[in-house]
């Protein structure tokens, strides 16, 4: 094996069988693996025979095992970094290693494979030429709303790793603030047993995993279709909440301007929604 290099190497995202015979062959020729967590990973290693020891780098250490890392290689040695599944360094540790080694100029090699949010892309039958990959949002419906709410006009798909204690709220919070037609795709359990790929108009997909608890186990990868050209215009749920409080307090006529110089939204468009609002 060649000497000094820090090897990237995804692990599979379920299903075994897509750990690559590269990465196999790597992770058994390298002097050491720095894995996310060493007792998750044991089982993988077993299950491949390989013995290579491993170090444990998680959130938690990395910034100082990397210094520790980047020592070994300056001796000569290789190692492999491993995540407990995918591509390390997406929505998992390993940022500050590569960055470490690159800067001390070692050489990094990616050894590729399964990554959940590329997977669930390629089948989501969402626009891929764009795309945004979010990770998690917060785990706050306050803090998640607010993250929606700045997306709501993001023209390219949008792509958001999300835990089953949170997909109902999840989705419900995507009907709320992109509306029920947005159409979104739920990739859960991918290359497992229950695999599911379910998608169409954001409520449709509320309704159907909010009538079966089993839909709302397991891991999850939430797509979203980007805005289309009439959906910049319509008015969110920020804009018509400011509305209506200065409505109470002024004629339309000021109520729409005021809000369109803070929003920056059509000043017509919010003068219709008013004389909407009022029953006019
Ligand atoms: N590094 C991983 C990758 O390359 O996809 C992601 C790690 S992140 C900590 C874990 C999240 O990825 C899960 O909560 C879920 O949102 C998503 N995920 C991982 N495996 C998945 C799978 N088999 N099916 C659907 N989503 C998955």
């Amino acid at each position: 094996m060649t000497v000094s290099i820090l090897y990237v190497v995804s692990t599979p995202i379920g299903n075994l069988e897509d750990l690559t015979p590269r990465a196999v062959e790597t992770l058994k020729k390298v002097d050491l693996i720095a894995a996310e967590d060493t007792r998750h990973s044991g089982r993988l290693m077993q299950h491949f025979a390989i013995s290579t020891p491993m170090l444990a780098v998680h959130d938690h250490n990395e910034r100082q095992r990397a210094q520790i890392l980047v020592e070994k290689l300056s001796q000569g040695q290789s190692i492999a970094l491993i995540s407990d599944a995918g591509t390390p360094l997406i929505s998992d540790p390993g940022y500050h290693l590569v960055s470490a080694v690159r800067e001390a100029g070692y050489k990094v090699v990616p050894v590729v494979g399964a990554c959940a949010l590329i997977a669930a892309l390629s089948v989501s039958g969402l626009a891929t030429d764009r795309f945004s990959f979010y990770g998690f949002l917060p785990s706050k419906s306050s803090g998640r709303t607010q993250k929606l709410q700045q997306l709501a006009k993001v023209t390219h798909t949008q792509v958001f790793y999300e835990s089953p204690h949170r997909i109902v709220a999840m989705v419900s919070d995507i009907v709320l603030v992109m509306g029920s037609h947005r159409q979104i795709v739920l990739a859960r359990e991918l290359t497992k047993t229950f695999e599911t790929i379910y998608g169409g108009p954001a409520a449709d997909v509320q309704a159907w995993l909010l009538a079966d608890h089993n839909q709302q186990k397991g891991e999850f990868v939430v797509l979203i279709e980007g805005a289309e050209e009439e959906q910049l215009h319509d008015i969110g749920p920020e804009e018509e909440r400011m509305l209506t409080l200065l409505l109470a307090e002024l004629p339309i006529k000021k109520a729409a301007a005021i809000t369109a110089s803070i929003t920056g939204h059509k000043k017509k468009a919010l003068y219709d929604r008013a004389l909407e609002l009022q029953g006019k």
